[in-house]
Order: structure tokens, then sequence, then C-alpha cells
């Protein structure tokens, strides 16, 4: 599981935004996709949906097959891993994509949530 949170924790280093969060959905050992969070390039979004969260990123490339799992990680300024459990929305988009648990960093190490 470590690999791909790695990959993830290299995602949240691209991203530009203030909180830096990578994500990538993998299924029978395989990788699907990965993106970081990003600007909406669209001023009219409310602040609150400013953002791509890096799983809704992800889910927007990819059709998602049943069973899949997420590696989300969240990068300080420091460039250390700090707690990436993914927010309600996202939870629920994952849940509607089929994806069945998300595995994250926590800043002390690594927590898992059953999606569906
Ligand atoms: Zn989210």
């Amino acid at each position: 599981m470590l690999p791909y949170l790695n990959l993830a924790l290299k995602q949240a280093a691209r991203s530009r935004c203030r909180y830096r969060v990578g994500a990538v959905l993998v299924k029978g050992g395989r990788i699907l996709g990965h993106a970081c969070n990003r600007y909406r390039n669209c001023a009219k979004i409310d602040f609150k949906h400013a953002t791509f969260h890096a799983e809704e990123a992800v889910l927007r490339r990819r059709n998602t097959p049943h069973g899949a799992i997420i590696y989300v990680a969240r990068l300080s300024r420091a460039g250390t891993p700090m707690l990436a459990l993914p927010c309600p929305r996202c939870q629920d988009a994952l849940a509607a994509h089929g994806v069945a648990e998300a595995r994250y960093t926590t800043g002390t190490g690594i927590g898992t949530l059953r999606l569906s």
C-alpha cells in the first residue's frame, strides 16, 4: 500500500493549492489514474467549491470500475504527510462511483475508510 501512497504524495507535491492533496486510483494492482487538487477556472463558483479535490479530479478522468481503492495523501508546507481523510462530499462521490475503500495519510500513519 505504501508505494501507492508515495505516488499520491508525489501528486500532492504538484498541487498549487494552499492544501496540497494527491490521489491515486488502483484496482487489482493496476494504477487507473492519479491527480492532485486544482483550482477551478471559473470565478463564479462559490468559495467552498473553488477547488476540485484530488478525489474528484481522479473521478473526472476515469470511468471507475467497482471495487477500486483510492489512495489519498496530503502534504504540509514543510513537505510532510498530513491527515487526508476524504471530505463528506468526496466520500459520497467515491461511493457513488463504486470505489470500495480509501486509504489516506494521517500524519502518523495510514488510515482506512470503507466506502461501499
Ligand atoms: Zn473532498
